[in-house]
């Protein structure tokens, strides 16, 4: 059976390491803070720095700076706080994302912002998120989503010359560049998550904040501390979240072998793009120029009155799908006051009906791809001729 993510197979890869990291964490008793978060945050700044390798690019100059948080949503929180968010700000950001990254500024009592999305990359519009700025807004927040950066240049121009900071939500794109710069360092904070099924998941929760600027990067770590930069001593109020020694000791074994995982993703994402090559029925997933995808999903767009009954089809196949997301942030009870509506965010509003995520792991085997490809040129009446392309391929 067929699985949109497979935790198992790298567990099952390896298991030796990861349970050696697990003993030497309960050898040394350092479960909180410590020498093994100290030691992934350092290899994770430097991951990070050097990301770029993937394509060739230079190592990301100057000092870039980690700190393990407890998750994603965490790490977008102490970074709107770092920043000074508040009741009365205004962030803007996208409402076709995971709820976390809206929820962040809601919780500070900020009003959010909602800001249409492109078309073809699902990605907040530069041009949208210049019309949403206001003498309020306080931060911009563009989702990486699928595993693909945002028009970075577009938004910082949009961005930097009012003085509004950008905060990436790269949750879903470790790995990923954008003019081979990676993600995470193309704002002012970036936000990521080790939640399992992310490219680099932890076996609990996880999150980590990259940024290149000292003061604002010591201010998260204050805020992260119970805004404390001396014990007992608290400067701010701030918020308790760390990232668990136990999964930074797992974040280690793991991190070496992101690359290869990326790659194994791309290489999936391309074997879907050519089995699905001249349909008229599934849309595949944009990749702008300049962008490096890391796939965290690959995702169609087909007819909205057809998308159930493929989800039905592939799942009578042992084939499972995911939406990602079917209900826009916008029009959800939780982000009412916000004041928009169905109707204020047309191509949110589309892709919403529109999407449909394939299983994407790393070990996906390219006859899987092949079939899951085959079975929605099935459902289309489409000629299937994946296996023919995989032969070619092989040659
Ligand atoms: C997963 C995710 C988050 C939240 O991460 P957690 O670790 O689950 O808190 C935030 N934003 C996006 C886009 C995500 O995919």
């Amino acid at each position: 059976m067929l699985q949109m993510v497979d935790l198992h197979a790298q567990v099952a890869s390896l298991r030796p390491q990861l349970e050696a990291a697990v003993a030497r964490v309960l050898e040394r008793g350092a479960f909180v803070r410590g020498p093994f978060v100290a030691a992934f945050e350092q290899e994770l700044a430097s991951w990070i720095a050097s990301a770029g390798a993937a394509t060739g690019a230079p190592p990301v100059e100057g000092e870039l700076f980690a700190l393990g948080v407890g998750n994603g949503t965490d790490a977008l929180q102490i970074a709107l706080m770092a920043l000074g968010v508040g009741p009365g700000d205004e962030v803007v950001t996208s409402a076709f994302t995971f709820v976390a990254t809206a929820e962040a500024a809601a919780l500070l009592g900020a009003r959010v912002v909602f800001a249409d999305i492109d078309p073809e990359t699902f990605m907040l519009r530069p041009e949208a998120v210049a019309a949403a700025l206001s003498a309020r807004t306080k931060a911009v927040v563009p989702v990486h989503l699928y595993g693909q950066v945002a028009d970075m240049d577009a938004l910082r121009a949009v961005c930097s010359a009012r003085g509004i900071p950008l905060v990436e939500d790269a949750a879903q794109a470790i790995g990923a560049l954008w003019q081979g710069r990676p993600a995470t360092t193309l704002g002012a904070l970036g936000c990521l998550s080790f939640y399992p099924s992310k490219n680099l998941g932890a076996y609990g929760d996880g999150g980590a904040i990259v940024s290149a600027d000292r003061a604002l990067f010591a201010e998260a770590r204050a805020v992260a501390n119970h805004g404390a930069e001396a014990k007992y001593h608290h400067r701010r109020v701030g918020v308790n979240s760390r990232l668990d020694a136990l999964q930074a000791a797992i974040l280690s074994v793991k991190l070496p072998h992101l690359h290869v995982w990326n790659a194994a993703r791309r290489a999936a994402a391309n074997l879907y793009d050519a089995c699905l090559e001249g349909s008229a029925f599934a849309r595949r997933p944009a990749r702008l120029a300049g962008a490096h995808h890391v796939f965290h999903q690959y995702t169609l767009r087909v007819p909205p009155d057809a998308r159930d009954a493929l989800r039905e089809h592939l799942r009578a196949h042992g084939i499972p799908t995911m939406v990602y997301y079917p209900e826009p942030l916008h029009v959800m009870p939780a982000f009412a006051g916000a004041g928009f509506g169905p109707g204020d965010l047309p191509e949110t509003e589309q892709a919403a009906r529109e999407v449909v995520s394939l299983p994407m792991h790393p070990e996906l085997r390219p006859s899987d791809v092949a079939r899951i490809a085959d079975a929605v040129r099935a459902f289309a009446g489409e000629r299937a001729e994946s296996r023919e392309r995989l032969a070619a391929l092989a040659e």
